[in-house]
């Protein structure tokens, strides 16, 4: 698979702003500008100075839009959205080292708004991971009543179920049944 580390950290950054939305949980995890800030210190987003109101209704916004790309049917339509994100944030690509990081590609613009920073790093990223024909591994949670989404980075993209306790705890459940189940049925010799 041709995805790098830098896409894999802007996944990662995706996953976590997606699955702060109250659609998914029940609340809002980002429901004012402090936790705003918290999540850009957690995600270690470079370059950002001082949020407001607006930086958070811009991240809300973004929100939505990043997690309609997890519905989509198509890669057409995936990368329709996607273009209109990162069309909608100036990106600007660059090559940069900064804070002892190797050299890599910020396509934000400098010292862009927080809301057009992650439309054009998260949107890229999504961008690259279409190149590299991998829509299929955008998945949301298959535990009945979660809406989190994840990216399956496994080898044989088998993953069914995201990172929460709840959800990773179901699905040994089920595997500790199934093994029950199959002792059951199949004398050990
Ligand atoms: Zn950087
Ligand atoms: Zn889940």
């Amino acid at each position: 698979m041709l995805i790098t580390h830098d896409t894999e950290c802007a996944l990662s950054s995706l996953v976590e702003l997606l699955n702060t939305a109250p659609e998914v949980c029940g609340t809002e995890l980002l429901p004012d500008v402090a936790a705003l800030d918290a999540f850009v210190v957690r995600q270690e987003i470079s370059e950002i100075d001082s949020l407001t109101e607006e930086d958070l209704h811009r991240v809300h916004d973004l929100r939505s839009r990043l997690r309609e790309v997890f519905g989509t049917e198509s890669t057409a339509a995936a990368a329709e959205l996607v273009n209109g994100i990162v069309a909608a944030a100036g990106t600007t690509p660059r090559l940069t080292n900064h804070d002892h990081h190797g050299w890599h590609i910020h396509y934000f613009a400098p010292h862009a708004a927080l809301g057009d920073h992650l439309a054009a790093e998260l949107g890229m990223a999504l961008a690259f991971i279409f190149m590299a024909g991998e829509r299929e591994r955008l998945r949301t949670c298959e535990a009945p009543d979660c809406a989190r989404v994840f990216v399956d980075l496994s080898r044989n993209r088998s993953r069914r179920y995201c990172d929460s306790r709840t959800c990773g705890n179901r699905l040994h459940v089920a595997a500790y049944r199934a093994r029950q189940r199959s002792a059951e049925t199949v004398p050990t010799i």
